[in-house]
């Protein structure tokens, strides 16, 4: 196994900050039409970033004077499930990205429709370790990784091509999701951060994706269910180390209306990612949406960052019985959300348990008060 320092490049001087968009993957051709396609060469990696390039005022997130929030999308698997998938599997999202990359581009279309400002890849679930117990080999994963956000950003431009589909709207964006190593442990720990391995084995175990995705032409990365303050150092250290990665956001999974799944205390985390100029939003998602009102103004307390919020819908997951409890009362997404945008959240949308329904209504909303 390598150790941290073996796992990591030596950093490189390069841009301490990476805040333009490219949107590189705009002009790819389409064709993206099953992981192992393989006579196609992958993309050479971001264009250059042009803040002339015409896309560039559409594509970039909202600054702090943006009266409008960028609207992520919801469940990815919930999606999945509604169309018959059984995902239950070790690799959820990878195996379908594998077996059926169709259903895939339906769940980002259906978003996309919905109202989504940026779409996140299936590559929450994937890992070099865990698409090799699939017995994919090291060059099949890199190849499925640039398949997922390839997929995404396809659907990105099949729907922007369409006029209609302008009227109102900025241009999506594509965010390569990055989970936490207990994803791919697939036993739970994803929700605790209980992990046996230690910094520089969660080091290994991320680096190489991490940095893969990075040089994916996605717009953004997507950090995300990280449920510990360890994890989210390890993570942090790692993207300092990235040459010249798109803007990231780093959201935790917490327990409470204060703390990481983990028991640490939100200002803690944020405080860690105050200085770190690739991280632009931190916040949580994988959360029940009670806690977030009293969540954001903690991790702002911190941080000068603005936040993001992607809660799960109605429910608490039982990850031992695998399966959601039904809880009595209703969350309010769209009303939810505006006290979220009040609190400083920039980017909002769902987690588990979200439909296209509930980021349609989030839209309506947000959209009728700014
Ligand atoms: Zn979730």
């Amino acid at each position: 196994m390598l150790t941290a320092r073996e796992a990591l490049p030596s950093k490189d001087g390069g841009s301490p900050e990476a805040l333009i968009l490219d949107g590189a993957l705009a002009n790819e051709p389409d064709g993206a039409t099953a992981w192992n396609a393989g006579l196609r060469p992958a993309p050479a990696g971001r264009r250059p970033a042009d803040p002339h390039h015409a896309d560039a005022p559409e594509a970039r997130p909202s600054e702090d004077s943006d009266p409008h929030p960028l609207i992520l999308d919801g469940g990815f698997a919930t999606e999945l499930e509604a169309d018959g998938f059984d995902l239950n599997h070790p690799l959820w999202s990878a195996k379908v990205l594998i077996e059926t990359p169709e259903a895939v581009r339906a769940v980002h279309a259906r978003f996309l429709t919905a109202g989504a400002d940026c779409i996140i890849s299936a590559t929450y679930q994937a890992s070099f370790p865990g698409l090799a117990r699939y017995g994919l080999s090291d060059k099949e994963s890199e190849r499925l990784f640039r398949f997922a956000v390839e997929l995404a950003a396809e659907e990105r431009n099949r729907f922007w091509r369409d006029p209609a589909n302008r009227e109102g709207r900025r241009r999506p964006l594509v965010a390569a999701s990055v989970g936490p190593y207990g994803a791919f442990l697939a036993d739970g720990s994803e929700y605790t951060g209980d992990y046996r391995a230690d910094d520089a084995a969660l080091a290994a175990f991320h680096w190489r994706r991490l940095d893969l995705l990075a040089r994916s032409g996605a717009d953004l990365l997507a950090i995300e269910t990280i449920p510990s303050a360890r994890e989210g150092r390890v993570l942090r250290h790692l993207l300092d180390r990235l040459d010249d990665p798109p803007p990231a956001w780093v959201s935790f999974t917490c327990r409470d209306a204060g703390h990481l799944s983990d028991g640490t205390p939100v200002e803690e985390v944020a405080a860690d990612l105050a200085d770190c100029a690739r991280v632009r939003w931190v916040g949580a998602n994988c959360t029940p949406p009670k806690h977030l009102a009293a969540l954001i103004p903690k991790f702002r307390a911190a941080t000068a960052k603005p936040a993001v919020a992607y809660p799960n819908g109605d429910g608490r997951w039982d990850p031992v019985r695998k399966v959601w409890e039904t809880p009595a009362e209703t969350a309010d997404l769209p009303e939810l959300a505006l006290d979220w945008r009040r609190l400083g959240a920039d980017l909002i949308g769902g987690c588990c348990r979200t439909r296209p329904k509930d980021i349609r209504e989030i839209r309506g909303a947000l959209l009728a008060d700014a």
